[in-house]
């Protein structure tokens, strides 16, 4: 079982991109979830972040895309859009799971499933695209493999930073 899950998250061809989650202390409390594709990051707002329970369905708004050399970003955001605290939450690779499109193509359609290969997050998940417009909106929802586990909360139980370990309060205080 273990090993032909592993197995789906591989991908003839296309090499692993980069993922990355961002804890943002900002108006409100969220993620950013960022996808890297042709180049830059493809990013959602989700204010619980993601879950491990494939009934879970997380509310993803699809934000601005990001630059690339943004993926690593943790500090604090002065005056401003987005002012607030960024945590390195997960980062990590991921693969695409369609064998139809790329994953540039899958987003445009608005159905993307792939593989992530986080420190936090691990296996498929699915971004299912719900209502278009401005900013439109998503659900995020785990596929059900052996690296879904609805007992498993990581925001609460693995709040602090895979770049530095640091957490939320620390960062606000110590800056970049
Ligand atoms: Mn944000």
């Amino acid at each position: 079982m273990r090993l032909a899950a592993a197995a789906r998250g591989r991908s003839v061809g296309v090499p692993a991109r980069r993922f990355v989650i961002q804890q943002h202390d900002a108006s409100t409390l969220h993620y950013d979830f960022r996808l890297e594709v042709d180049g830059v990051l493809k990013s959602w707002a989700i204010p619980k972040g993601p879950s491990l329970d494939p009934r879970e369905k997380r509310l993803a708004v699809q934000v601005e895309d990001h630059r690339l050399d943004y993926y690593d970003f943790e500090g604090v955001i002065g005056e401003g859009y987005g002012a607030g605290t960024v945590l390195l939450w997960d980062a990590g690779t991921y693969r695409n799971l369609d064998d139809e499109r790329s994953m540039a193509a899958a987003i445009a359609t608005g159905h993307a499933k792939f593989w992530l290969q986080g420190e936090k997050l691990t296996g498929g998940f699915t971004l299912q695209r719900t209502r278009g417009g401005a900013k439109p909106q998503w659900l995020l929802i785990k596929r059900r493999d052996d690296a879904a586990d609805a007992r498993r909360n990581p925001e609460s139980t693995q709040p602090g930073s895979v770049k530095s370990g640091r957490s939320l309060r620390q960062i606000a205080r110590e800056g970049t």
